[in-house]
């Protein structure tokens, strides 16, 4: 079967056109976008994360602020921190990367983010509004994959979509978005977890695959539906002797044992990570551009 890839690499830059566009119009109003990101600790993956974010920044315009915290900063200060970004006029949207030590509340602190600042849409308002089709923000990475999944021309109507795992941040708001009225939506959805059982017979019902469960290379051949659409979300690090750095990025899919079984794959890297990176721009922007609409 020919198997083609989806990149998020190209994808996302059709979509970075249409975003430098619309910070072209902010700036005609005296606009720039803001975007802080708030990092506790010294996690080496949140910081590759943070950095990208910082780029991609620097490279569309849109002004950045990272914001390193000791990771034995008190709840108080954090929340402190918050109150300030959500009173600076600089900044139309910040993110808190998690996770959080564990001496401090990640709720608490999610709570107290504004959320029309909340470019992450993790504050319970926005998830409700995304639950019920009124979203402001749609949360980064499950955006980018339904913004891939239409940019692709590959329809979700009718279909049977399996989503692989059920975190607050991919696997819930994944499926709810599936699920929605209208284009990029009206799926049949079916959520898998750790405790799910016969794993394989559900996903291998699936016309299009979603996983993110952070187990290198879990996904094989005999688990997937011939023709299917694999959405590869995970990003793990393994060990790889032939690699010059001893270690290569590998999804939560056997990559090389489904290629030539599936109808379309997601590569990694290459694949949702870009998207996601997309879908934060694009709300930041979009954070922007509804702070001018409030002071009309
Ligand atoms: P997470 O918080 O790590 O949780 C993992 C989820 O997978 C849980 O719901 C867990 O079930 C489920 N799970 C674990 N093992 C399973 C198994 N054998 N069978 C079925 N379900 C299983 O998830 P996450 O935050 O979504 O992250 C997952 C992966 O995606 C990680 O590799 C992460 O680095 C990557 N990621 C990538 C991007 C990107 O932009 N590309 C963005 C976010 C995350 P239980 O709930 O029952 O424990």
């Amino acid at each position: 079967m020919t198997c083609s890839l989806i990149k998020g690499t190209d994808i996302s830059a059709g979509i970075y056109d249409e975003i430098r566009d619309r910070i072209a119009k902010l700036r005609e109003c005296g606009v720039v976008p803001g975007l802080a990101a708030v990092m506790v600790g010294n996690d080496p993956a949140s910081q590759v994360y943070v950095k990208a974010k910082e780029k991609k920044c620097a490279e569309l315009g849109i002004r950045s602020e990272m914001i390193y915290l000791s990771d034995n900063i008190t709840e108080e200060h954090l929340l402190s921190k918050i109150k300030q970004l959500n009173e600076d006029k600089m900044i139309h949207g910040y993110l808190i990367q998690l996770p959080l030590p564990d001496h401090i509340d990640t709720d608490k602190i999610i709570n107290a983010i504004d959320p029309k600042k909340d470019v992450d849409c993790f504050h319970p308002e926005n998830v409700g509004r995304m639950l019920v089709g009124d979203h402001v923000f749609l949360p980064a990475t499950p955006g980018g994959v339904q913004q891939m999944l239409i940019r692709s021309g590959i329809s979700t109507e009718g279909k049977h979509i399996v989503v692989v795992g059920r975190s607050n941040i991919v696997g819930k708001p994944m499926a709810a978005l599936m699920m929605q009225r209208g284009i990029g939506g009206d799926a049949t959805v079916t959520v898998v977890h750790s405790k799910s059982k016969n794993l394989s017979e559900i996903t291998r019902q699936a016309d299009i695959l979603i996983v993110s469960i952070g187990k290198p290379l879990y996904i094989k051949k005999d688990m997937v539906k011939e023709g299917a659409v694999i959405i590869d979300v995970g990003v793990n690090r393994i060990d790889d002797p032939d690699s010059p750095k001893g270690t290569r990025l590998v999804g939560d899919v056997d990559f090389d044992d489904i290629k030539d079984h599936v109808s379309a794959i997601t590569p990694v890297p290459g694949g949702v990570g870009p998207m996601t990176i997309c879908t934060l721009m694009d709300n930041v922007v979009k954070a922007a551009e509804l702070s001018i609409q409030a002071q009309k």
